[in-house]
């Protein structure tokens, strides 16, 4: 059985994995980039807390004993269901089996503004640009003479009061007070103000009550600025405009405010759900095809448990593949019975600076906050890191960081005099 699968995120590699080395199957695993993201850490990547390499994972390293899983560094362009093949940038892959598993992309609703001015947080790529947009503006700051434009240039505004606003604001809020003070000591840091803008009423409002007035409370007391119930209206690189008609000098916007999935073309528009998801049955096969699947953020599943579709979360995305490569394994048997999807939730967490973040966990119902969640968020991300030597680098980062209250990696790689970051 000839299997593509169409990305190599937290769904498409753990089923590539599953399958590596299964004697009936041939795989193939096409991405745009060489290397699995590790997601959740962009935000420490965005604010020079690691390096870029220390949350990828070169695929071809994952797959260096494999005899039968190979990779393809293309971009997926088109599906062709009716002749079972997919068109890359590069070529054509026949499949007996298709998997979409291209997870999501930032969403700006259709502002096309936003979406040339703000910064999004969905690639290492993306990561490093917020990185060195955030260096460059107090590196410009020291020149500085016209004062509105020194307050743009202190000004950072965060979209979305998810878990990814959330964390980034809190390491926003730290490097203000460990580290910036040290580098540029010219500059009055009293002046740098870190808005957190929620369209809801509340943080992390799709955790416990406790969680969402934890984290305000952390946020509050590391001086973010949290203003719920705004909405912002446009952003012209400038300022940012609310809803009502408030603005915020600012030239960086952080957009965590939502994601879309990556439909690809070719795939029936009727299918196309709420959020660009892709409708699919409780097996992951997307609804009126017979060998096409969607798993994770692209899949949109509706189970007694979840009317609504699963969370975007990697959790979902690595046990819709798990239960996948079982399945294929039952149609290799020509086994005619097969495993519908239940999406078991092992609990959410987020952070928000050092010795602070907060820990949900549905099964005993249970509640954690402060260092003891920091615990818990620091061991589960270690554990999820791919590879000993990334996970090795990551922990002493953290040390080092966690003693010297510091991080060493404000660096700019980018040519003299090409300030053009995006
Ligand atoms: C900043 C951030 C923080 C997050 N934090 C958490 C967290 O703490 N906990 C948690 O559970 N979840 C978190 N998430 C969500 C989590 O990362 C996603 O739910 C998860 O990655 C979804 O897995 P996936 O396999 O569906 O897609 P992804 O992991 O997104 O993988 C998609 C892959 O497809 C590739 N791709 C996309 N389009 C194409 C194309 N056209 N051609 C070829 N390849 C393509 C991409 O390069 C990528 O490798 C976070 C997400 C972000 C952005």
């Amino acid at each position: 059985m000839k299997i593509v699968i169409v990305g190599g995120g937290f769904g498409g590699l753990k089923l590539a994995r599953r399958l590596n080395n299964k004697p009936g199957f041939e795989v193939i695993l096409v991405d745009r980039f060489n290397y699995h993201q590790f997601q959740p850490l962009f935000y420490q990547v965005a604010t020079a807390g690691l390096d870029a390499s220390n949350i990828s994972f070169p695929l071809r390293k994952v797959f260096h004993k494999s005899k039968n899983v190979r990779i393809r560094l293309a971009e997926l362009r088109e599906v062709v269901p009716s002749e079972n093949k997919i068109i890359t940038n590069v070529e054509e892959i026949s499949y007996d089996m298709l998997v979409l598993a291209m997870g999501a992309d930032t969403n700006f609703f259709g502002n096309a503004q936003l979406a040339e001015e703000a910064f999004p947080m969905k690639s290492t790529v993306e990561a490093l640009q917020l990185r060195y947009r955030l260096i460059e503006n107090f590196e410009h700051a020291l020149y500085m003479k016209d004062d509105v434009e020194l307050q743009r240039l202190m000004n950072v505004v965060v979209v979305g009061g998810g878990p990814t606003g959330v964390e980034v604001s809190g390491a926003l809020a730290e490097m203000k007070k460990y580290v910036l003070p040290k580098d540029y000591p010219e500059l009055d840091f009293k002046r740098m103000n870190i808005y957190l803008l929620e369209g809801g009423d509340k943080t992390l409002g799709t955790m416990s009550e406790k969680s969402s007035s934890q984290s305000r409370k952390y946020l509050d007391k590391l001086g973010v600025t949290v203003m719920t119930n705004t909405l912002v209206k446009g952003f012209d690189g400038k300022q940012v405009s609310l809803q009502n008609g408030e603005t915020i000098a600012t030239n960086t916007v952080i957009w965590a405010a939502g994601v879309r999935g990556n439909v690809p073309e070719g795939v029936d528009k009727n299918l196309i759900v709420r959020g660009n998801r892709i409708k699919t049955d409780r097996g992951c096969l997307v609804l009126g095809y017979n060998n096409v699947y969607a798993i994770g953020d692209l899949a949109y599943m509706e189970t007694p448990k979840y009317p609504s579709g699963h969370p975007q979360v990697a959790p979902v995305a690595m046990q819709q593949a798990d239960m996948l490569a079982d399945n294929f394994i039952r149609i290799e048997r020509k086994s005619t019975k097969f495993y519908d999807f239940e999406y078991n939730d092992k609990g959410s967490m987020a952070t928000v600076g050092r010795n602070l973040a907060v820990v949900d966990v549905p099964k005993p119902k249970l509640h954690f906050g402060g260092l003891f969640a920091w615990m818990i968020w620091m061991g589960l991300h270690l554990m999820l890191i791919l590879g000993v030597k990334n996970r090795f680098f990551v922990f002493s980062n953290w040390l080092y960081n966690y003693f010297t209250y510091d991080q060493n990696l404000r660096l700019i790689f980018k040519e003299f005099n090409k300030t053009k970051t995006k």
